[in-house]
């Protein structure tokens, strides 16, 4: 069984005094023992983070550089990660396809840096409304997926995050039925593509306008494995989430 799994991606957002109090309350709080836990700070507070959670809750960068350490200012290399203690990355953010311009090739190799120094990879995948609307949701995820499956063997610690572009930030969360369909659509092509084993074993979070009020449903469709949540992880109210299964 995949056990299920909720990461908190706090974007670029919190101050000292905001995150100690997310990680206060999670600390406090009581959490289902069968969801696995993962919050992402931005990376100034990602040392002090892994400081001072507990309840068995991990840390994820939000983002890294391939390459060893050198000459790439402004960026952090996966031995800084791992140094450190910090075991997991979020890679392919939307906002990091969007804004920086990152593409599903860099994306693949970032995957597979990352892999070989031994983290382990939260690989966000998602359409736009566009595609959406022309049909080519599958097209566009499976794409995205084939890049990192042209470089990657072993997808034992990738976790996929499906987050439909449109439903990042905007309050309109996709349907029950629409990321039932995709996650199916997307656990299929990894049958295909990769293997059934892999298909059976990877877990597949949904991403976009989670909430404590949309989670419970979320939750019981037999392909939604977790979910990736932005917003709703900077309030108490995440704690509902991750334990959305209860
Ligand atoms: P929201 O939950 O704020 O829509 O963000 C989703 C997301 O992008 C998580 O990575």
């Amino acid at each position: 069984a995949r056990k299920f799994f909720v990461g908190g991606n706090f974007k670029a957002n919190g101050s000292v005094k905001s995150i100690q109090a997310i990680v206060d309350n999670l600390n406090n709080a009581k959490l289902d023992p069968n969801t696995e836990v993962v919050i992402s700070p931005p990376s100034l507070f990602l040392l002090s983070t892994a400081e001072k959670i507990g309840n068995g809750i991990k840390v994820a960068a939000q983002n890294v550089f391939h390459k060893p350490d050198g000459a790439w200012t402004g960026e952090l290399t996966n031995k800084m990660l791992t140094e450190h203690g910090i075991e997991w990355v979020i890679l392919g953010h939307s906002e990091r396809r969007t804004i920086f311009k990152e593409s599903s090739e860099f994306i693949a190799e970032k995957t597979k840096a990352s892999l070989d120094a031994g983290l382990s990879v939260i690989l966000c995948i998602g359409e736009t409304l566009e595609e959406r609307e022309a049909g080519k949701t599958l097209d566009v995820c499976c794409g995205q997926l084939k890049a990192v499956a042209d470089v990657v063997q072993d997808w034992s610690k990738i976790v996929i995050a499906y987050e439909p572009v449109w439903a990042i930030g905007t309050g309109k969360v996709a349907t029950t039925e629409q990321a039932q369909e995709a996650h199916a659509g997307i656990r299929e092509w990894l049958a295909k593509t990769v293997s059934s084993e892999v298909a059976e074993a990877t877990r597949i979070l949904y991403g976009g306008s989670v909430t404590e009020k949309n989670s419970g449903e979320l939750a019981k469709q037999p392909d939604i494995d977790g979910f990736l949540v932005g917003g709703a992880s900077l309030k108490p109210a995440f704690v509902d989430i991750i334990n959305a299964k209860l």
